[in-house]
């Protein structure tokens, strides 16, 4: 940081700009034309994977490292300087037994364990999800938004239960996504990324991310006055979205897309994927403790946009 409490990023870059990009419906042809753009653009993102199918028939669809072609072609990408993420074990529930075998194939396939992590909203092994993304007052909040329904029903982090794996994403997983903000600029909304959560202990880190969940809240997200917006506050923006949605359509690329991507490639921004990212926040300022008092931000303004456009 600077005397102005802004961050200084390498290579005298003005700000920060990264994707996390959940794998949900995703297939080489939908998305490979998407990460195409990036390449030539010179931006490295993050993609996430399931590593295997799991058990059972997914509810949503979508490739896994069970699919060769796949497989190869995120190799190929991890090769070119992306990040590949975890985006669970698989895309369907799994039992501890399954989240240990598909960590060991992540780490077989792509050479070392997931460092970044984002929870899958269908898979009840997810951790610290639903109403255990909040605490006190917003965790009764949520119930009240979600008709109860999502009341304790993930269970990654409960020790004893079939579905616990806390330990395991401790010891292997560096990073783990939570809240979701309207802001671009992640880092206004949530000062604090990356931080450790003494309530949460079994993630070593968590991080925060902007809404773009489709091509139409991303390019709303990212159109031409956030992204000067960013640029001027100096800021870092991980975007949190689904390239198989609607980005690719029809043969082309979304053209509202192409044109504000390219825009921002050609600003002097540090485009790197969401692990780099978060290491040069935490080796600039320390790895941040989360406090209630903070803790409580964070929670009420998630639910405040989560109330107002149904944020993931
Ligand atoms: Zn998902």
């Amino acid at each position: 940081m600077d005397a102005s409490g802004r961050v200084e990023w390498p290579e005298g870059r003005a700000f920060a700009f990264t994707v996390f990009d959940d794998t949900d419906l995703a297939t080489v042809e939908n998305v490979s034309p998407v990460y195409a753009l990036l390449r030539d653009l010179g931006l490295r993102t993050t993609k996430s994977v399931w590593a295997i199918d799991g058990n059972g028939v997914p509810r949503i669809g979508g490739a896994t490292g069970d699919d060769p072609a796949y497989r190869d072609w995120t190799l190929e990408l991890q090769a070119s300087g992306f990040e590949i993420g975890s985006h669970g074990a698989s895309p369907v529930t799994s039992p501890r037994e399954v989240v240990v075998r598909s960590l060991e194939r992540f780490r077989e396939i792509y050479g070392h364990d997931p460092e970044a992590l984002a929870n899958h909203s269908g898979c009840r092994e997810s951790i610290y999800w639903g109403d255990a993304r909040v605490g006190g007052t917003s965790r009764l909040a949520y119930n009240l938004m979600t008709g109860f329904r999502r009341r304790g029903m993930f269970r990654g982090h409960r020790e004893g239960d079939p579905l616990f794996w806390g330990d395991l994403c401790r010891e292997r997983v560096r990073y783990v996504r939570n809240f979701t903000y309207a802001d671009a600029n992640t880092l206004a909304a949530c000062p604090v990324m990356p931080y450790y959560d003494p309530v949460r202990p079994y993630v070593r880190a968590w991080f925060a991310s902007s809404e773009g969940a489709d091509v139409r809240a991303f390019n709303r997200c990212l159109g031409e006055a956030e992204q000067d917006r960013l640029e001027a506050e100096g800021g870092a923006c991980i975007m949190y979205t689904h390239f198989a949605s609607g980005f690719w359509s029809d043969g082309v690329l979304n053209g509202r897309f192409r044109e504000l991507i390219r825009r921002l490639a050609g600003k002097n921004g540090w485009f790197v994927p969401v692990t780099a990212l978060l290491d040069h926040l935490a080796e600039k300022r320390g790895l941040m403790v989360l406090t209630a008092a903070q803790r409580q931000v964070l929670e009420r303004r998630w639910l405040r946009s989560k109330i107002s456009v149904g944020y993931s």
